[in-house]
């Protein structure tokens, strides 16, 4: 735990002197800052990084961010507002813009939209729900879309990271945990939700391989196809990558456990990603597993990324846990209190970096109390 707390400590302290250099270049530093660099490290004693993905905007932010701080939490993960990331700044939290990625209905041109084995379009018939309205990796237009975006949040003063989620394919195979809700059975790749068979898809993955997948009885035991697909997020997201990067921001994403799992649901190969931070949604109960599954989970992640980059993994939190046997839907459930310390010291001795909650509007004061007894017991 002492390498923990160290990294930790060092990651504040690099975030509080890139914030002084940044005031420094403004022409803003005075005694006031010194003092409240002084004031900083004094406070960093949270022994381990905790982020939150929440919504927040600027008339309830300053109450949130200040709850929030008061827990030891050091980032979120919220909405593309200015104000909102400027109050989180000024809360000495790092602030990282979530985007939907190619989760994304907005586009008027359906042309854009990936189309699935049996020929449907995601923009006119998503797979599992309305709002599954996927992008197609493979187009130009896609990436010139989501780059733009991108490059005009990184011009957002207090914004310090691009955050991905939904950046991927739709669940090929949804996590077992779900499979009762949508009523279906996915032991195999299920052809409604199998992307993407758009002309331009087909023809690219021709010319890389020489198969014509449309000419496959089936297609999802076509090794080489699985790996085209990984490779088409991943190039997406490295492209993405260096030119957030060229702005002088970080970029990080929410992706699917493993990567053995995100791989073989939703054809996300994450460890080949030039992200700076990774987060994966470890949610236990979409799994079907226990609390004592984050520390395994989490060994596989850390192991993936080598070190490379910080695995801050995602708990996933049952909002009315005193009712969790009585909720039907997966959605509902998550982590009980009771469940917290094992979550969070199981995580970090799989070799997380630290933790990120989903969310803190469903962490209760029970929730609370255990994550802050786990959190100081690594002292
Ligand atoms: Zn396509």
């Amino acid at each position: 735990m002492k390498t923990v707390n160290f990294l930790a400590n060092l990651a504040k302290a690099s975030l509080s002197i890139t914030e002084t250099v940044r005031k420094v270049v403004n022409g803003q530093l005075s005694i006031l800052v010194i003092f409240c660099m002084f004031v900083s490290c004094s406070q960093s004693s949270a022994p381990v990084p905790i982020y939150a993905w929440t919504g927040a905007n600027p008339e309830n932010a300053d109450e949130l961010f200040t709850q929030l701080k008061s827990h030891g939490v050091t980032g979120v993960c919220c909405g593309d507002n200015a104000e909102v990331a400027r109050i989180a700044h000024a809360h000495g939290l790092e602030y990282h813009v979530w985007t939907g990625s190619m989760c994304d209905g907005s586009r008027g041109d359906s042309t854009l939209y990936a189309v699935n084995r049996n020929g449907q379009s995601a923009y006119s018939k998503p797979a599992f729900v309305d709002h599954y309205k996927f992008l197609c990796p493979q187009k130009e237009e896609v990436f010139q879309y989501l780059n733009e975006r991108y490059t005009a949040i990184a011009d957002i003063p207090d914004v310090d990271f691009i955050h991905l989620d939904f950046i991927r394919f739709p669940d090929v195979i949804l996590a077992r945990g779900l499979w009762d809700k949508y009523g279906l059975v996915m032991d195999e790749e299920y052809a409604p939700a199998d992307y993407c068979y758009c002309n331009q898809c087909v023809a690219a993955f021709k010319t890389a391989s020489g198969i014509d997948i449309q000419s496959l009885e089936d297609p999802s035991q076509c090794p080489e196809w699985k790996q085209f697909r990984y490779d088409q997020i991943t190039t997406l997201v490295n492209r993405l990558a260096a030119n957030i990067h060229a702005k002088g921001k970080k970029i990080s994403a929410a992706v699917f456990p493993g990567p053995t799992l995100a791989k073989k649901l939703v054809r996300q190969e994450w460890n080949k990603w030039d992200l700076d931070a990774v987060f994966p949604m470890n949610y236990n109960d979409f799994y079907l597993e226990g609390a004592g599954w984050l520390e395994s989970i989490c060994r596989e992640e850390a192991a993936a990324v080598n070190g490379r980059i910080p695995v801050y993994s995602g708990l996933f939190i049952c909002p009315d846990w005193k009712h969790k046997a009585e909720k039907e839907d997966p959605e509902d459930h998550g982590l009980l209190p009771s469940e917290m310390e094992e979550a969070v010291l199981g995580s970090l001795r799989g070799g997380a970096s630290g933790i990120c909650l989903f969310t803190p509007g469903r962490m209760s004061e029970e929730h609370w109390q255990a994550l802050d007894k786990a959190v100081q017991s690594i002292k």
